[in-house]
């Protein structure tokens, strides 16, 4: 995000730090101090961003080259078009809470899934939604390194179609 050092910004006397949207993020009497708070948010985000990419970097580095692809290109989709949640992208998400989810016993959520990353107050957001996610939440597009999902045991009388259909899909 950029901000702008504006001058008496609509009226206001001293210099104002003004986000894209023309929120004010801040109004000082010189402009040193305006300068000084714009480096301050930038920084922040840089911040914020590093976060992003060590929490991304952990389970994406563990993901099949295959799978890779599948997240970059979510994500490279959502930076074109904004999150896929919105109506207008026309793409299912099939998001269910953590109350909902019971696949997270076995591992299938988003705390185990690479588009996850945490925010500083401990809750976690997804690169590809707008959605508050939970970590034992989940979706149709979760992307999950080996060795986090456990197989689930099947019953006794399961017919083999439906055995390895489960077991061979990727829980959508
Ligand atoms: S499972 Fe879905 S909602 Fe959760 S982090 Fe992954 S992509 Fe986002």
């Amino acid at each position: 995000m950029s901000y702008d050092v504006r001058r008496n910004y609509r009226g206001k006397p001293g210099y104002s730090v003004v986000s894209p949207d023309g929120s004010v993020r801040g109004t000082h009497s010189t402009r040193q101090e305006a300068v000084a708070q714009q480096r301050a948010l930038y920084a922040a985000e840089e911040n914020s961003k590093k976060d992003i990419s060590k929490a991304e970097h952990d389970l994406y580095e563990q993901l099949p080259a295959a799978e890779k692809k599948f997240h970059d290109s979510l994500v490279s989709i959502a930076e074109e078009y904004g999150p896929l949640d919105k109506e207008e992208t026309g793409i299912w998400i099939g998001y269910e809470s953590a109350e909902m989810n019971t696949d997270a016993a076995i591992g299938v959520m988003c705390g185990n899934c690479s588009m996850h990353y945490e925010n500083d107050d401990g809750s976690i957001g997804c690169m590809i939604l707008s959605y508050k996610i939970e970590e034992g939440g989940k979706c149709r597009l979760a992307a999950i390194p080996p060795g986090y999902v456990k197989s689930p045991t099947p019953p006794d009388d399961s017919p083999d179609m439906i055995t390895r259909s489960f077991w061979g899909g990727r829980f959508r």
